[in-house]
């Protein structure tokens, strides 16, 4: 059986840090089902747990080494669900004054009540949702691969990254190593450092496949 947790993909491609994470969890909820049936098939299960690239660079401290993850516990939703429910609010007879944008923030990331915003962050907050969110309307979305994303949705999550010394540096697959772990029957052949390729071939040669080419 193959299970994917695509998600964790697109959240890093859309560099939405705190849903990484979330999605990392519930695939972890799967694993662990898959866990509790090799515990009573020892003999006849193995669990590779891997990927097949990094995305986004994601890299813990941004500006400094003093991590503040945990601030990440104060976004309530994706920045897609942010984005879509700031579209719904574009849409209306009447638009939010920043105000009520703020409130907005308040609650779905914890801006100024939980987390200090300084002037100079709202102040770029309140340009983004003047100048290409609400106010001139000449907003577009920004686009990634799995994304389109709304741009006060993206600033917003962007500056909780900052706080939190979370840094990405592509919005692209990467080339960092992955990890890779196994239980599980035949696990030894996987130790070590590999070629992403080897998971096949090994594969291969416990089921007795032959080679593609062969
Ligand atoms: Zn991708």
């Amino acid at each position: 059986m193959m299970l994917e947790g695509g998600k964790i993909d697109w959240a890093a491609h859309a560099h939405d840090a705190a849903t990484v994470v979330t999605e990392t969890i519930d695939f972890d909820q799967c694993i662990r089902l898959a866990y509790e049936f090799y515990k009573k098939h020892p003999d006849e299960t193995l669990i590779l747990v891997t990927a097949d690239h990094e995305t986004g660079g994601l890299g813990l401290g941004n500006s400094g080494t003093n991590l503040n993850i945990e601030l990440q516990k104060y976004q309530q939703c994706s920045q897609e669900a942010l984005a879509n429910a700031m579209r719904k609010m574009k849409s209306a007879v009447a638009i939010p004054s920043w105000e009520e944008m703020k409130f907005f923030l308040k609650k779905n990331l914890g801006f100024w009540e939980q987390i200090t915003i300084t002037p100079r962050e709202e102040l770029e907050l309140l340009i983004c949702y003047e100048q290409q969110s609400f106010l001139k309307k000449k907003s577009k979305d920004i686009v990634s691969l799995y994304a389109k994303d709304e741009p006060l949705a993206v600033a917003a999550v962007a500056l909780l990254d900052k706080k939190d010394s979370i840094g990405w540096t592509t919005k692209s697959h990467t080339g960092a190593p992955v990890p890779l772990y196994v239980v599980g029957k035949q696990a030894h052949l996987y130790s070590g450092r590999r070629d992403n390729t080897d998971m096949a071939n090994i594969l291969r040669r416990l089921f007795n496949l032959k080679q593609w080419e062969e």
